[in-house]
């Protein structure tokens, strides 16, 4: 069984039309959106919930105002500057901040401080027309530090592992930040989405710099490939310097944001020569990397 991530830049690049049309052509596998800020995948799949968990990440501390003495010990003990003081000399706790370390808690005189176990979220299975969905969902207000992204992968590993599936299918987070790299660590292979223009070639360069130090298998598509020839030249030289197969190009296609639009995907369109260019993606990756002939 691999792990394969579909992943781009700050977004508006097609990873989304990518990984829609792939969930539809590949067979056997698992699927995970592993942007839990944008989940796209569940609006291009039609996810019927199955299950449904609370997600939580770890403690935080909370200050009861009745039994607090206002001693200012806790905030010279905080190694994470979390405790608040406010206008009124009340003592609280930055929820963001904290780190659960129960430090305030052991050295509060007063007995104040409670530990509360803080809900992230929800992670939740899906049945969709083309495999099981692991997606999440998380509270207002929580930031998505990854660790939710590693737990939705596990999910996803192991249901792929209990039906002898060869694929663990994952739309993965844009950017650079602590969620690109719970997409990537330890995936087997990524499909690295990107269009002809100079932001998203710089985007596109910083991906493949970090899944390079994860030692992953990387294949490049151009999305809307027409739109500045020059540049799409300069993405083959690039992808040809570094060894990576130019998986693919789409070009431009109105008929692609429509189709989005409706929530198919670009193979449901009908047109045979578009379906090919989605299919040859998916083929043209697991001929160069993964297959065994
Ligand atoms: S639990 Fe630790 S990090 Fe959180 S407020 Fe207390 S001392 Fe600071
Ligand atoms: S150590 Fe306890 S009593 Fe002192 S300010 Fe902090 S919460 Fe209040």
């Amino acid at each position: 069984m691999k792990q394969i991530v579909i992943i781009s830049g700050k977004g508006g690049t097609g990873k989304t039309t990518v990984i829609s049309a792939l969930a539809r052509l590949v067979p056997d596998k698992v699927l995970v959106d592993a942007d839990v800020d944008a989940a796209n995948l569940e609006i291009v799949t039609s996810p019927e919930l199955e299950s449904s968990e609370i997600y939580t990440e770890g403690e935080i501390a909370v200050i009861s105002d009745d039994k607090c003495i206002r001693c200012d010990i806790c905030r010279q003990n905080c190694r994470f500057d979390s405790i608040i003081v406010g206008d009124d000399g009340s003592y609280s706790v930055d929820e963001h901040g904290c780190e659960g370390c129960r430090v305030c808690k052991l050295v509060c005189p007063a007995d104040a401080v409670e530990m509360q176990v803080m809900e992230s979220g929800f992670v939740k299975k899906s049945k969709t027309p083309y495999g099981m969905l692991f997606h999440g969902e998380l509270s207002a207000g929580r930031d998505n530090s990854g660790k939710m992204v590693t737990y939705l992968r596990e999910l996803g590993v192991e249901e792929a592992q209990k039906n002898n599936f060869d694929w663990v299918l994952i739309d993965g987070a844009p950017g650079i930040g602590c969620q690109v790299i719970a997409s990537l660590t330890g995936v087997d292979g990524a499909i690295v989405v990107s269009e002809p223009t100079l932001s998203a070639i710089h985007d596109l360069k910083r991906v493949v710099e970090l899944a390079s130090h994860f030692h992953i298998k990387i294949g490049v598509v151009i999305n809307k490939s027409d739109i500045n020839l020059s540049l799409t030249r300069e993405i083959h030289r690039w992808a040809d310097e570094n060894k990576m197969p130019l998986l693919e190009q789409i070009p431009l296609d109105k008929r692609i944001v429509n189709a989005m639009a409706e929530r198919k995907s670009p193979v449901e369109i009908g047109d045979d020569a578009l379906t090919k260019l989605y299919e040859n993606i998916w083929n043209n990756f697991i001929e160069t990397y993964f297959s065994h002939h």
